[in-house]
């Protein structure tokens, strides 16, 4: 079977390739790829910035956002074929540490946890894969090729679930939530706020084009520039740039007895404060910062129940492009007008 590969740190070595059918050991559930969706993960691990290949082999299939039709469901699951599914990304540690041992491996302590397409496990952008029945997740049918979504959306799942339990520390009432960086992270993360009830607003470079149109059409407020200019102080921060200067920001602006929740992965960058100061900023107003990253059973869960009553049209117009596996190249770059690249791998 064809599969997208990479030979992990080595920049320029991705390739769409004849490998074996996925073993058996990789689980019980064989499956047939409808779409993987690429995310700056990918367009990292491709440039040779980060992932580790399977023990002892040197290449990696990429991909770890899924969406899949079940072919054998094989003897002890409660799968049918024809499901549709889409596949947890992270798997506990061997040892296994406190976390990993209760089923919370997005939370691991020691940092020996697997993933699909990122770290030691091959990943979904393969025509066909394995898994585990207990790591798959079904995909309402009427979500269609939507299903591909569900990973990030589990992603922002878990960073509100994280803003929430730190909010209970005191009385905490949050009225107002803003989100920085309008990519596909930064756009669910408003969508999935807007079905709680507060009010959402999102703060991105773009002044213009279909960022700030689907921002609006959530019923958010749109902003452009720098956070400090924003007339209110927000309850809550989800920052999905990643980008020092913002992080800090956001920081100083949140209101007191707020949370910035930071979910998105940058490096280095120009310190525009000085770290004293920003955490002084912290301090003075009980403010928390919290990192969030992957996710658990519970928060795909949640999520395929958010991402089912979020307008179908509106999640339609996150995905920008579609390309075909062997068109990888284009699909791994970058393009002004991206917001999600997905590559499908057959008909839905
Ligand atoms: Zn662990």
């Amino acid at each position: 079977m064809k599969a997208i590969t990479v030979e992990p740190k080595k920049p320029g070595t991705v390739r769409f390739e004849d490998i074996p059918e996925p073993d058996v050991r990789e689980g019980s559930v064989l499956v047939e790829a409808i779409a993987a969706a690429v995310c700056g993960t990918d367009v990292e691990i491709a440039e040779g910035k980060y992932g580790w290949a399977p023990p002892g082999k040197t290449r990696l299939v990429l991909g770890h956002e899924s969406l899949g039709r079940v072919i054998d469901p094989g003897p002890s699951s409660s799968f049918k074929k024809g499901d549709l599914v889409s596949g947890m990304v992270r798997r506990p540690d061997p040892v296994p540490c406190p976390n990993c041992a209760v089923g919370e491996a997005d939370m691991c302590r020691n940092g020996q946890y697997t993933e699909r397409g990122i770290k030691e496990i091959h990943g979904f952008m393969s025509e066909r894969w394995r898994i585990e029945p207990e790591y798959a997740i079904k995909v309402d049918p009427s979500m269609g090729i939507l299903g591909v979504l569900l990973e990030p959306t589990t992603v922002i799942i878990k960073a509100l679930e994280q803003v929430l339990a730190v909010g209970q520390r005191s009385f905490w009432e949050p009225k107002t939530l803003l989100v920085t960086g309008a990519g596909p992270i930064g756009l669910l993360a408003a969508a999935v706020a807007s079905l709680a009830g507060i009010e959402v607003h999102v703060l991105d470079r773009h002044k213009t084009g279909p960022k700030p149109d689907l921002v609006r059409a959530l019923g958010a407020t749109h902003h452009s520039g720098s956070v400090l200019d924003i007339d209110f102080e927000p309850d809550v921060i989800v920052e999905c740039t990643g980008v020092g200067s913002v992080i800090a920001e956001s920081i100083q602006k949140v209101g007191a007895g707020g949370v910035v929740c930071l979910t998105g992965v940058g490096a280095g960058g120009i310190a525009t404060r000085a770290v004293a100061d920003v955490a002084a900023a912290a301090v003075l107003k009980n403010n928390v910062v919290v990192g969030s990253v992957n996710a658990n059973k519970r928060h795909w869960y949640k999520a395929n129940d958010r991402l089912g009553r979020l307008d179908r049209k509106w999640l339609s117009r996150l995905i920008t492009r579609y390309e075909k596996p062997e068109n990888f190249k284009q699909a791994l770059e970058r393009q002004p007008d991206d917001i999600k690249v997905v590559i499908q791998f057959s008909e839905i």
